[in-house]
């Protein structure tokens, strides 16, 4: 007996759980992977930095699942809009979503709709040519950025205002990103954190790429440290990327004499209020002390300036109409990946915006085991399902314009075609001129 899946969103968490239905069931799966977009493997293409392209390498494995037999791209359908979530219900034995978590979480402070603010989604969506995002138009003209979070988000965006042109030479930014940074006159790029060193989200590896730009220096205030022999509490992680802003406070100002650009890491700063007539030009702050892990306010206040603000403080998953949604976590609602017996969520959409990309295989593999335990239980399943044929034939009366895997690889070399020199490719940024790139 065949069994039918569709997975809704074809990013890390989308091809994990292919791959891992593919190795429990082998000949005895068909899975189709949708996603609204033309091109797949979601946060890959648009999340992940164009700078970091030894993580983007992931989607070679990715490329595998999709090229095997039993697993198909179902490339520009919207699920919820070309074809409705009761639709894939009647149609496959289970549904997963993968939607990933592609909405910004508001700051919830007054001036957070001034011109030029932006959540992160946006910024990194710009940089990184998502259709959705790419007309954005940052003003690079000031001198202050303001980066709000103390996350990996927040190091990527600071460290891509801060890269020199050659610095993007092997990295696949978008044209106009590469364009408008390569004319920014930011020279002040603060990250923005409510809490200490010891609460910071970000990683040694990337913390540490900041000791290492071409024209940026990052500056912590040693008053900001802890006693050093806290770190011992650490664990191991937390402890090098604490190693790194000591580093950072260590560094003489004789050597960032020759850095045009500062990251300034401006922590305990809880911000409370944005600030600018129609444009943002600063973002008001409270400090604040950590007591156990909590960061509470002072009522001392300040401004650092910001010509700019992106926030970077996390994301929200996309609600669909008729699935059970958890707004207070901004995810689907769910027990261990179940959602409703036949529907499930897997990676972000299931857990939230945390973790690396590698921690989307156990999920894959994890709501691989519930769907076979739901069939095993006779909750779902039981062989009466039409699976990808039928969604052919209501795309087709539906008039659909899908986009295959064997289109992708066309607009794939299309792209790498037209990369420039050193470049891996060069992305299309509006859905019309990916679709005609397949020919
Ligand atoms: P994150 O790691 O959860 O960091 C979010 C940051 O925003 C935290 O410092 C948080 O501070 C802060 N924040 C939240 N609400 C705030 C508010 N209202 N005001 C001020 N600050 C606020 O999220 P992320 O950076 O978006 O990253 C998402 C996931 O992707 C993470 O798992 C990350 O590691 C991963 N990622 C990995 C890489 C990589 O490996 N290279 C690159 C990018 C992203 P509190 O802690 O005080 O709440």
């Amino acid at each position: 007996m065949t069994c039918h899946l569709a997975i809704v969103g074809s990013g890390p968490a989308g091809y994990y759980t292919a791959e891992a239905a593919q190795k429990l069931w082998g000949d005895d799966i068909r899975v189709d992977v949708f996603d609204t977009l033309p091109v797949p493997y979601g946060l890959i293409r648009t999340g992940v930095a164009p700078d970091h392209q030894s993580i983007k390498g992931v989607s070679r494995r990715y490329e595998t699942t999709a090229l095997s037999e039993n697993v198909r791209f179902v490339g520009n359908v919207t699920v919820g809009t070309d074809v409705s979530v009761g639709e894939l219900q009647q149609l496959y034995d289970a549904v997963v979503f993968a939607t990933g978590a592609p909405h910004d979480r508001p700051l919830g402070i007054p001036g957070e709709h001034l011109a030029n603010v932006f959540g992160s989604a946006a910024f990194v969506g710009w940089y990184n040519g998502h259709p959705q995002f790419a007309g954005l138009d940052p003003d690079l003209s000031g001198a202050s950025a303001a980066v709000i979070g103390m996350g990996n988000v927040a190091l990527d965006v600071a460290r891509i205002l801060s890269k020199t042109e050659a610095e993007f030479a092997s990295s696949d930014i978008v044209a106009h990103a590469l364009d408008a940074l390569g004319a920014s006159h930011v020279h002040t790029v603060t990250i923005v954190g409510r809490r200490g060193p010891h609460q910071i989200m970000m990683t040694p590896k990337e913390l540490g790429e900041l000791m290492h730009l071409e024209r940026a220096s990052p500056r912590v205030d040693p008053a900001d440290l802890p006693a050093a022999a806290d770190d011992a509490m650490l664990e191991p992680g937390l402890r090098k990327s604490v190693g790194h802003l000591r580093s950072f406070a260590a560094i003489p100002e004789s050597e960032r004499a020759d850095k045009a650009i500062e990251i300034d890491f401006d922590m305990f700063a809880s911000p409370v209020r944005l600030i600018g007539e129609d444009r943002v030009t600063g973002v008001e702050v409270e400090r604040t002390r950590v007591e156990a892990g909590r960061a509470i306010g002072t009522g001392e206040t300040y401004v650092i300036p910001a010509d700019i603000v992106v926030a970077c403080i996390g994301y929200r998953s996309s609600p669909i109409p008729g699935v059970p949604f958890d707004e207070r976590m901004g995810r689907f609602a769910n027990d261990e990946g179940r959602i409703l017996p036949g529907l499930y969520a897997v990676g972000w959409a299931k857990r939230g915006p945390t973790g690396t990309i590698g921690t989307n295989r156990p999920d894959g593999q994890g709501i691989v085991e519930r769907i076979a335990e739901d069939i095993a239980s006779g909750a779902i399943g039981g062989g009466a399902k039409e699976g990808r044929a039928g969604f052919d034939r209501l795309a087709a009366e539906r008039g659909l314009d899908v986009v295959t895997f064997r289109d992708w690889k066309k607009i794939e070399d299309a792209e790498n075609r037209a990369a420039r020199d050193g470049a891996p490719r060069e992305k299309f940024v509006d859905i019309e001129s990916m679709i005609r790139a397949r020919g």
